[in-house]
Protein backbone atom coordinates (compact mmCIF):
# COMPACT_ATOMS: atom_id res chain seq x y z
CA UNK A 1 0.00 0.00 0.00
CA UNK A 2 2.78 2.51 0.82
CA UNK A 3 4.36 1.97 -2.50
CA UNK A 4 1.21 2.61 -3.88
CA UNK A 5 0.29 5.80 -2.21
CA UNK A 6 3.69 7.01 -3.27
CA UNK A 7 3.22 5.93 -7.10
CA UNK A 8 0.03 7.77 -6.57
CA UNK A 9 1.64 10.67 -4.93
CA UNK A 10 3.96 11.04 -7.60
CA UNK A 11 1.95 10.98 -10.37
CA UNK A 12 -0.61 13.61 -9.18
CA UNK A 13 2.38 15.84 -8.40
CA UNK A 14 3.44 15.15 -12.11
CA UNK A 15 -0.08 15.71 -13.59
CA UNK A 16 0.34 18.91 -11.41
CA UNK A 17 3.19 19.98 -12.86
CA UNK A 18 2.43 19.40 -16.23
CA UNK A 19 -0.70 21.27 -15.53
CA UNK A 20 1.32 24.25 -14.27
CA UNK A 21 3.36 24.27 -17.08
CA UNK A 22 0.64 24.21 -19.87
CA UNK A 23 -0.51 27.00 -17.83
CA UNK A 24 2.69 29.09 -17.93
CA UNK A 25 2.92 28.09 -21.28
CA UNK A 26 -0.53 29.66 -22.59
CA UNK A 27 0.06 32.66 -20.09
CA UNK A 28 3.40 32.81 -22.04
CA UNK A 29 1.63 32.73 -25.01
CA UNK A 30 -0.72 35.51 -24.36
CA UNK A 31 2.01 38.22 -23.46
CA UNK A 32 4.03 37.26 -26.36
CA UNK A 33 0.83 37.37 -28.50
CA UNK A 34 -0.24 41.10 -26.71
CA UNK A 35 3.44 41.80 -27.14
CA UNK A 36 3.69 41.60 -30.94
CA UNK A 37 0.25 43.00 -31.32
CA UNK A 38 1.38 46.31 -29.50
CA UNK A 39 4.69 46.11 -31.65
CA UNK A 40 2.59 45.58 -34.68
CA UNK A 41 0.05 48.68 -33.41
CA UNK A 42 3.01 51.16 -33.03
CA UNK A 43 4.54 50.54 -36.53
CA UNK A 44 1.47 50.88 -38.02
CA UNK A 45 0.72 54.15 -36.05
CA UNK A 46 3.78 55.38 -36.84
CA UNK A 47 4.28 54.77 -40.59
CA UNK A 48 0.76 56.10 -41.37
CA UNK A 49 2.63 60.04 -40.43
CA UNK A 50 6.15 59.11 -41.76
CA UNK A 51 4.05 57.94 -45.17
CA UNK A 52 2.21 61.82 -44.87
CA UNK A 53 5.20 63.51 -44.39
CA UNK A 54 7.01 61.85 -46.92
CA UNK A 55 4.59 62.17 -49.50
CA UNK A 56 3.72 65.65 -48.83
CA UNK A 57 7.71 66.64 -49.20
CA UNK A 58 8.11 64.36 -52.27
CA UNK A 59 5.11 66.83 -53.92
CA UNK A 60 7.09 69.73 -52.55
CA UNK A 61 10.35 69.08 -53.90
CA UNK A 62 8.60 68.37 -57.39
CA UNK A 63 8.60 71.77 -57.41
CA UNK A 64 5.28 72.32 -59.36
CA UNK A 65 3.22 73.64 -56.26
CA UNK A 66 1.37 77.04 -55.71
CA UNK A 67 1.57 79.48 -52.99
CA UNK A 68 -1.98 78.14 -51.25
CA UNK A 69 -0.94 74.35 -51.79
CA UNK A 70 2.95 74.55 -50.43
CA UNK A 71 1.33 76.27 -46.99
CA UNK A 72 -1.24 73.64 -46.64
CA UNK A 73 1.46 71.11 -46.88
CA UNK A 74 4.05 72.09 -45.14
CA UNK A 75 0.95 72.87 -42.09
CA UNK A 76 0.30 68.83 -42.56
CA UNK A 77 3.90 68.31 -42.80
CA UNK A 78 4.53 69.79 -39.67
CA UNK A 79 1.17 68.32 -37.77
CA UNK A 80 2.01 64.57 -38.43
CA UNK A 81 5.59 65.51 -36.98
CA UNK A 82 4.20 66.89 -33.69
CA UNK A 83 1.37 63.68 -33.62
CA UNK A 84 4.69 61.48 -34.14
CA UNK A 85 6.39 63.51 -31.43
CA UNK A 86 3.23 62.75 -28.98
CA UNK A 87 3.49 58.96 -29.68
CA UNK A 88 6.96 58.94 -28.68
CA UNK A 89 6.48 60.43 -25.37
CA UNK A 90 3.29 58.96 -24.61
CA UNK A 91 5.23 55.31 -25.72
CA UNK A 92 8.30 56.46 -23.50
CA UNK A 93 5.91 56.99 -20.59
CA UNK A 94 4.34 53.66 -20.62
CA UNK A 95 7.34 51.80 -20.74
CA UNK A 96 8.88 54.30 -17.99
CA UNK A 97 5.46 53.40 -15.66
CA UNK A 98 5.97 49.37 -16.64
CA UNK A 99 9.43 49.78 -15.47
CA UNK A 100 8.37 51.44 -12.06
CA UNK A 101 5.23 49.80 -11.40
CA UNK A 102 7.16 47.97 -8.60
CA UNK A 103 8.33 50.80 -6.48
CA UNK A 104 6.13 53.50 -6.89
CA UNK A 105 6.78 55.02 -3.47
CA UNK A 106 3.22 57.37 -2.65
CA UNK A 107 3.31 60.29 -0.24
CA UNK A 108 0.93 62.80 0.60
CA UNK A 109 -0.39 64.89 -1.65
CA UNK A 110 -2.74 67.30 -1.70
CA UNK A 111 -5.14 66.92 -4.01
CA UNK A 112 -6.45 70.33 -4.84
CA UNK A 113 -3.06 71.49 -5.03
CA UNK A 114 -2.28 69.11 -8.01
CA UNK A 115 -5.45 70.22 -9.77
CA UNK A 116 -4.72 73.73 -9.67
CA UNK A 117 -1.58 73.02 -11.35
CA UNK A 118 -3.44 70.65 -13.99
CA UNK A 119 -5.58 73.81 -14.79
CA UNK A 120 -2.84 76.20 -15.11
CA UNK A 121 -1.65 74.14 -17.51
CA UNK A 122 -4.79 73.60 -19.88
CA UNK A 123 -6.36 76.83 -19.30
CA UNK A 124 -5.10 78.32 -22.46
CA UNK A 125 -6.02 75.90 -24.78
CA UNK A 126 -9.52 75.70 -23.09
CA UNK A 127 -10.16 79.29 -23.61
CA UNK A 128 -8.95 79.81 -27.35
CA UNK A 129 -11.40 77.11 -28.22
CA UNK A 130 -14.04 78.59 -26.19
CA UNK A 131 -14.46 75.76 -23.16
CA UNK A 132 -14.65 76.41 -19.39
CA UNK A 133 -12.96 74.39 -17.02
CA UNK A 134 -13.80 74.64 -13.68
CA UNK A 135 -13.02 73.63 -10.12
CA UNK A 136 -16.16 72.73 -7.85
CA UNK A 137 -16.41 73.52 -4.27
CA UNK A 138 -14.93 70.71 -2.93
CA UNK A 139 -13.17 70.13 0.57
CA UNK A 140 -9.60 70.11 1.11
CA UNK A 141 -8.33 65.90 1.43
CA UNK A 142 -4.65 64.76 1.15
CA UNK A 143 -4.46 61.41 -1.30
CA UNK A 144 -1.66 58.40 -1.37
CA UNK A 145 -0.42 59.72 -4.65
CA UNK A 146 2.89 60.62 -6.83
CA UNK A 147 2.39 64.26 -7.72
CA UNK A 148 4.10 64.43 -10.88
CA UNK A 149 1.86 61.20 -11.72
CA UNK A 150 -1.39 62.36 -10.54
CA UNK A 151 -0.61 65.43 -12.65
CA UNK A 152 -0.21 63.40 -15.69
CA UNK A 153 -3.73 61.70 -15.15
CA UNK A 154 -5.51 65.08 -14.62
CA UNK A 155 -3.63 66.38 -17.86
CA UNK A 156 -4.45 63.60 -20.04
CA UNK A 157 -8.25 63.44 -19.27
CA UNK A 158 -8.40 67.37 -19.08
CA UNK A 159 -6.90 67.64 -22.46
CA UNK A 160 -9.81 64.42 -24.04
CA UNK A 161 -12.14 66.75 -22.64
CA UNK A 162 -11.17 69.44 -24.59
CA UNK A 163 -10.55 67.87 -27.64
CA UNK A 164 -13.67 65.98 -27.65
CA UNK A 165 -15.70 69.01 -26.85
CA UNK A 166 -17.45 71.65 -29.08
CA UNK A 167 -16.84 75.35 -28.15
CA UNK A 168 -19.10 76.64 -25.59
CA UNK A 169 -18.61 73.25 -23.36
CA UNK A 170 -17.65 73.37 -19.98
CA UNK A 171 -15.85 70.71 -17.93
CA UNK A 172 -16.12 70.32 -14.34
CA UNK A 173 -13.61 68.85 -11.64
CA UNK A 174 -14.86 67.24 -8.69
CA UNK A 175 -14.35 64.84 -6.11
CA UNK A 176 -16.22 63.13 -3.46
CA UNK A 177 -14.67 62.10 0.18
CA UNK A 178 -15.75 58.54 0.89
CA UNK A 179 -15.12 56.75 3.62
CA UNK A 180 -11.64 55.59 3.06
CA UNK A 181 -11.40 57.31 -0.73
CA UNK A 182 -11.92 60.49 -2.73
CA UNK A 183 -13.68 59.86 -5.96
CA UNK A 184 -12.43 62.43 -8.38
CA UNK A 185 -14.54 63.31 -11.48
CA UNK A 186 -13.60 64.99 -14.68
CA UNK A 187 -17.13 65.71 -16.36
CA UNK A 188 -17.36 67.21 -19.81
CA UNK A 189 -20.52 68.16 -22.01
CA UNK A 190 -18.68 66.84 -25.57
CA UNK A 191 -19.51 64.37 -27.76
CA UNK A 192 -19.60 61.48 -25.16
CA UNK A 193 -18.76 57.70 -25.79
CA UNK A 194 -21.02 54.98 -27.33
CA UNK A 195 -22.39 52.42 -24.45
CA UNK A 196 -20.49 49.75 -26.80
CA UNK A 197 -17.24 51.36 -26.50
CA UNK A 198 -17.34 52.33 -22.99
CA UNK A 199 -15.42 48.72 -21.61
CA UNK A 200 -12.85 49.69 -24.70
CA UNK A 201 -11.87 53.21 -24.07
CA UNK A 202 -8.70 52.04 -21.69
CA UNK A 203 -7.24 49.83 -23.80
CA UNK A 204 -3.66 50.79 -25.90
CA UNK A 205 -4.88 52.31 -29.25
CA UNK A 206 -8.58 51.91 -28.76
CA UNK A 207 -9.97 55.25 -30.40
CA UNK A 208 -13.97 55.73 -31.19
CA UNK A 209 -13.61 58.22 -34.01
CA UNK A 210 -9.73 57.28 -35.00
CA UNK A 211 -10.06 60.53 -37.70
CA UNK A 212 -11.12 63.23 -35.03
CA UNK A 213 -8.24 61.92 -32.27
CA UNK A 214 -5.67 61.81 -35.17
CA UNK A 215 -6.73 65.06 -35.75
CA UNK A 216 -6.23 66.59 -32.68
CA UNK A 217 -2.84 64.98 -32.43
CA UNK A 218 -3.93 61.89 -30.35
CA UNK A 219 -2.19 58.86 -29.82
CA UNK A 220 -4.90 56.42 -28.46
CA UNK A 221 -2.83 56.24 -25.26
CA UNK A 222 -3.59 58.89 -23.37
CA UNK A 223 -6.15 56.63 -20.89
CA UNK A 224 -3.93 53.25 -20.68
CA UNK A 225 -1.50 55.94 -19.12
CA UNK A 226 -4.37 56.98 -16.80
CA UNK A 227 -5.35 53.34 -15.80
CA UNK A 228 -1.49 52.74 -15.59
CA UNK A 229 -0.97 55.22 -12.72
CA UNK A 230 -4.29 55.00 -11.15
CA UNK A 231 -3.70 51.05 -10.94
CA UNK A 232 -0.03 51.81 -9.78
CA UNK A 233 -1.46 54.46 -7.02
CA UNK A 234 -4.07 51.57 -6.05
CA UNK A 235 -6.97 52.64 -7.65
CA UNK A 236 -9.66 52.46 -9.63
CA UNK A 237 -10.87 54.26 -13.00
CA UNK A 238 -13.87 53.99 -15.02
CA UNK A 239 -16.32 56.43 -17.14
CA UNK A 240 -19.52 57.18 -17.52
CA UNK A 241 -21.21 58.21 -20.92
CA UNK A 242 -23.23 58.12 -23.91
CA UNK A 243 -22.98 59.21 -27.35
CA UNK A 244 -24.06 62.85 -27.38
CA UNK A 245 -24.38 62.88 -23.89
CA UNK A 246 -20.81 64.49 -22.46
CA UNK A 247 -18.31 62.50 -20.05
CA UNK A 248 -17.62 61.70 -16.54
CA UNK A 249 -14.19 60.23 -15.83
CA UNK A 250 -13.49 59.25 -12.51
CA UNK A 251 -10.89 57.28 -10.47
CA UNK A 252 -10.45 56.69 -7.20
CA UNK A 253 -7.17 57.54 -4.91
CA UNK A 254 -7.14 56.53 -1.27
CA UNK A 255 -7.42 58.87 1.28
CA UNK A 256 -4.11 59.91 3.56
CA UNK A 257 -6.01 60.41 7.18
CA UNK A 258 -7.86 56.74 6.96
CA UNK A 259 -5.73 53.65 5.93
CA UNK A 260 -2.71 52.94 4.13
CA UNK A 261 -3.85 50.64 1.05
CA UNK A 262 -2.66 47.09 1.88
CA UNK A 263 -0.01 46.93 -0.82
CA UNK A 264 1.73 49.36 0.61
CA UNK A 265 1.76 48.04 3.86
CA UNK A 266 4.54 45.85 4.34
P1 LIG B 1 -6.63 59.69 -27.89
O1 LIG B 1 -5.23 60.11 -28.02
O2 LIG B 1 -7.19 59.09 -29.16
O3 LIG B 1 -7.52 60.74 -27.30
P2 LIG B 1 -7.09 58.22 -25.42
O4 LIG B 1 -6.52 56.94 -24.94
O5 LIG B 1 -6.86 59.42 -24.60
O6 LIG B 1 -6.57 58.43 -26.90
O7 LIG B 1 -8.67 58.01 -25.62
C1 LIG B 1 -9.14 56.90 -26.33
C2 LIG B 1 -10.44 57.23 -27.06
O8 LIG B 1 -11.48 57.45 -26.12
C3 LIG B 1 -10.38 58.51 -27.88
O9 LIG B 1 -9.86 58.28 -29.17
C4 LIG B 1 -11.84 58.93 -27.92
O10 LIG B 1 -12.53 58.20 -28.94
C5 LIG B 1 -12.38 58.45 -26.58
N1 LIG B 1 -12.40 59.54 -25.57
C6 LIG B 1 -11.49 59.78 -24.60
N2 LIG B 1 -11.86 60.81 -23.83
C7 LIG B 1 -13.04 61.25 -24.31
C8 LIG B 1 -13.96 62.30 -23.93
N3 LIG B 1 -13.71 63.11 -22.89
N4 LIG B 1 -15.09 62.43 -24.67
C9 LIG B 1 -15.36 61.62 -25.71
N5 LIG B 1 -14.54 60.63 -26.11
C10 LIG B 1 -13.40 60.43 -25.41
Amino acid sequence: PIAINSRTNNRSEHVHDVLMLVNDVSEWRRLERMRSEFVANVSHELKTPIAAIRGFAETLLDGDVDEAARTQFLGTIYEESLRMGNLVSDLLELSKLEATDSHVEPVSVDLAGVVAKALERIQRVAHDKGIAVVLEDVTDVKVWADSDMLLQVFLNLLTNAIHYSPAGGKITVTWDVLVDRVKVHVRDTGIGIPKESLNRVFERFYRVQKDRSRASGGTGLGLAIVKHIVTALGGEVGVESGEGEGSDFWFTLSRLDIHLPHKWHS
